[in-house]
């Protein structure tokens, strides 16, 4: 559809964005399809390729680098990039439905900045440092250095929500996921530069 839009949830990990991100995703009114990111770093148990991620080796990431085939890419952390591919986009418009990305802070102001009024950025900030700590330890999905990676990371992006367009705090998840809710529907049957759906 030409008049798509772009819906970026970014955050620290473990803030609970992809929780809100699937749950959008439900409601099937809003008419969201998930941007599927490509990433070098290796698959978690029950991930699934071509549904959670793209997993490519770091050479073929790379060469995709140097096709120009990313809207945005990152190394996240040391040896794990991630991207957006131009063609994912593409397809998802293609299919007559809005974008929704599930993607890091520099990512998601980078496809603002690329998109400034098709996007909606949504920055999701976690009550604190150490309630993130704690919430990754329970997720158990990285070691304890891993931990200390995101930890460190957190802090630093925890300073760019101002960039955002909205900030929505995660303390209480049911909270989180109305205002959510009624966040994106408001931007996506606003009649904003890229017109009406
Ligand atoms: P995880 O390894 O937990 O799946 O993701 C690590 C971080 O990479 C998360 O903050 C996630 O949002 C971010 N990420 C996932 N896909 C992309 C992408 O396509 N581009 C960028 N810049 N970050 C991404």
């Amino acid at each position: 559809m030409n008049n798509g839009k772009l819906v970026v949830f970014s955050a620290p990990s473990g803030s609970g964005k992809t929780t809100i991100v699937k749950h959008l995703l439900k409601q099937e009114e809003l008419n969201l399809e998930f941007s599927i990111s490509a990433t070098s770093r290796v698959k978690r148990g029950e991930e699934i390729e071509g549904q959670d991620y793209y997993f490519l080796d770091i050479e073929e990431f790379k060469d995709k680098i140097r096709t120009d085939a990313f809207l945005e890419w990152e190394e996240v952390y040391r040896d794990n990039f991630y991207g957006t591919l131009k063609s994912e986009v593409e397809r998802i418009w293609a299919n007559g439905k809005h974008v929704i990305f599930d993607i890091d802070v520099s990512g998601g102001l980078r496809i603002k900045r690329k998109f400034p009024d098709k996007t909606l950025a949504v920055f999701v900030r976690p009550p604190s440092i150490d309630e993130l700590k704690i919430r990754l330890k329970k997720r158990k999905t990285e070691d304890e250095h891993k931990i200390n990676m995101r930890i460190a990371k957190a802090s630093a992006e925890l300073a760019t929500a101002p960039l955002f367009d909205v900030v929505i705090e995660n303390d209480e998840l049911e909270k989180a996921l109305e205002e959510s809710y009624l966040t994106v529907s408001n931007f996506l049957n606003s009649n904003g530069e890229a017109g009406e759906r």
